[in-house]
């Protein structure tokens, strides 16, 4: 699970060498993941950038090809389709002007040359071309051919004028592809000119590099949907990894940086301990928070008749940690919800028989009075309750009066709810808080809880014996019953009889302890009262039932 997982971290990493791995370890991890980010940005980035730069190409290629198509189709405009003086001249200025075209010939109905723009064209061998291959483009009239095959640049751009004229313009496209590679790729990549995804028409070629002495390659295709023309770049994959990296050592050192601030951190993190609230929440989990319960007895026969029930954190190691250490904590941040829930029905479960079997036995549970005001409280106990399926007349439920009541008003309305539903509610630490006893009536219970405080010093200091005697005529006058806390010795029992208090609860009797041990000093108690009724002389002569 999750919280063992948590456990085994921090024992794991507990000697210096292990935590020394750990740094290492994350340090590692950090620096191999900025150096992966970083090469698929740089991968990514170059992939883009020549991908544009093969648009571009083709674009540049594209735009020759229309130019010459424009022209072509202005001569025919003109009214130029013969090969006479005027058209000659007109078709050898535009031959000098413009740049990529190189000639301009006119054809007869099976392509032989009827006249050309250049002598130059016949003396280069440029003329009568082989034209069983043609590539038609997307305008029907025009058509590509391979006139030179030899990859020199040289392509021809044809315009079918009617059944007896075609117009040829011949054209150089090969000074287009030079240039355009920056400085740092050019040895790496060859560029093509295709055309009808067959022949190279033009190339560049790196110097020097070898096919072989490349692992891999990359290609860049991009295709015209005009013309039967592609632009292919083939790239030595290593160039794509290595240019524009030049923030390596950069992301180098941050990342080294990051790796053991990152390191570290998790070293003083492992080096805290965890926090109390995250303690208690798998505590919690893990059903640590234990009941233990200190009987309750009337002081006059010391017949244990019920107990209270107080929380124990019981931890794996075996330590019991006290409430104070942990139920004003886990008030303000509201685990004493499901807390004082899991005590109540571990309680209950664990006393079911003894309450079914004495229908007099009552157990006393605490409860604070944030959780008593919220309007869940009341539910959950209903439900515990009938779910355990015990009588809730056996169950009492102390409210400190320690704090004041933020809500008198729901304070009493609160309590006056439970005991219409058949609980009992006590008032503890009566006299303890700020209220003194003037709230005692008005919140309207069945208990009132003596104090540890005057119960320590009855018969000492004649102000405490007037406090207890002033709780009990109260409670008299209420209708309510007394229970005195934290008796520890025989001369507090006989001034608490003296006093007329009803029911006692201290260390006299028996600690606050696990239900095993509970159901033996309870079983004992039993014997004890029985053997002493038959001489039943008068109270107190029964034997000390000690834990
Ligand atoms: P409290 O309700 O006033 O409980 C009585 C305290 O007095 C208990 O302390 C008990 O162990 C102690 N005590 C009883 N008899 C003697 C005695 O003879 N001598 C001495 N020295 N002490 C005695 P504990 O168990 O440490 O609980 C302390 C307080 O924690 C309780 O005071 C109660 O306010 C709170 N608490 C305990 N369990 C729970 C719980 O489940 N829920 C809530 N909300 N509060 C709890
Ligand atoms: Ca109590
Ligand atoms: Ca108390």
């Amino acid at each position: 699970s999750k919280v063992s997982g948590m456990f085994d971290m921090r024992k794991l990493f507990k000697s210096t060498w292990s935590r020394l791995v750990l740094l290492a370890a994350i340090t590692l991890a950090v620096t191999s993941v900025a150096r992966l980010v970083y090469s698929s940005m740089v991968w990514n980035n170059n992939v883009r950038q020549i991908t544009e730069l093969n648009l571009r190409t083709l674009h540049r290629a594209e735009a020759a090809v229309d130019y010459a198509v424009d022209t072509l189709a202005s001569l025919q405009l003109s009214g130029l389709v013969s090969c006479d003086a005027k058209a000659l001249e007109e078709i050898r200025r535009i031959s000098f002007l413009r740049g990529s075209i190189k000639d301009i010939q006119v054809l007869d109905a099976s392509h032989g040359l009827l006249c050309a723009g250049g002598q130059i064209s016949r003396q280069l061998g440029v003329a009568n071309f082989d034209f069983s291959e043609m590539y038609a483009a997307r305008d029907e009239n025009i058509f590509f051919h391979d006139i030179t095959r030899n990859n020199s640049g040289i392509l021809g751009v044809a315009r079918h004028i009617d059944a007896e004229t075609t117009f040829l313009a011949v054209l150089n496209l090969d000074s287009l592809l030079f240039g355009i590679f920056p400085e740092a790729v050019r040895n790496h990549a060859r560029a093509d000119l295709v055309m009808g995804g067959e022949v190279e028409v033009a190339s560049q070629i790196p110097d020097g590099v070898n096919d072989q002495d490349v692992a891999s390659f990359k290609e860049f295709r991009a295709v015209s949907d005009r013309y039967p023309l592609e632009v292919v770049f083939t790239l030595d994959a290593d160039i794509l990894r290595t240019w524009n990296r030049d923030a390596q050592r950069f992301v180098d050192d941050f990342s080294l940086v990051l790796g053991l601030l990152l390191g570290w951190m998790a070293l003083v993190k492992l080096a805290q301990p965890r926090s109390l609230y995250r303690r208690m929440k798998d505590a919690l989990r893990r059903r640590e928070f234990v009941p233990f319960m200190q009987p309750t007895f009337s002081v006059e026969g010391r017949r244990i008749i019920g107990c209270e029930v107080l929380a124990r954190w019981v931890q794996a190691d075996g330590t019991i940690v006290p409430p104070h250490k942990f139920i004003p904590f886990a008030e303000d941040n509201g685990l004493i919800v499901p807390m004082t829930r899991m005590i109540i029905r571990a309680a209950l479960e664990q006393l079911r028989e003894q309450m079914k079997a004495d229908k007099d036995f009552k157990v006393a549970f605490n409860v604070v009075p944030s959780d008593l005001l919220s309007d869940r409280f009341e539910k959950d106990l209903v439900q515990i309750v009938q779910e355990v399926g015990v009588a809730r007349r056996q169950i009492v439920i102390e409210i400190t009066e320690r704090q004041e009541f933020a809500d008198q008003e729901k304070a009493r309305s609160a309590i006056a709810r439970l005991r219409e539903l058949g609980f009992r509610v006590a008032l503890d630490d009566t006299g303890v808080g700020h209220n003194g006893l003037s709230n005692v009536h008005l919140l309207g219970a069945d208990i009132i809880k003596i104090d540890k405080i005057f119960v320590d010093r009855v018969g000492v200091d004649a102000s405490a014996t007037t406090i207890v005697q002033m709780l009990v005529r109260l409670a008299r006058e209420l209708g309510m019953r007394t229970v005195a806390e934290g008796i520890e010795t025989e001369e507090q029992l006989a001034h608490l009889v003296r006093c007329d208090v009803d029911e006692g609860q201290g260390y006299l009797i028996s600690r606050p302890v696990p239900v095993g041990e509970f159901l033996g000093v309870l079983a004992q108690n039993r014997n004890a009262d029985r053997s002493a009724r038959p001489e039943a002389d008068g109270a107190g002569e029964s034997e000390t039932v000690a834990a």
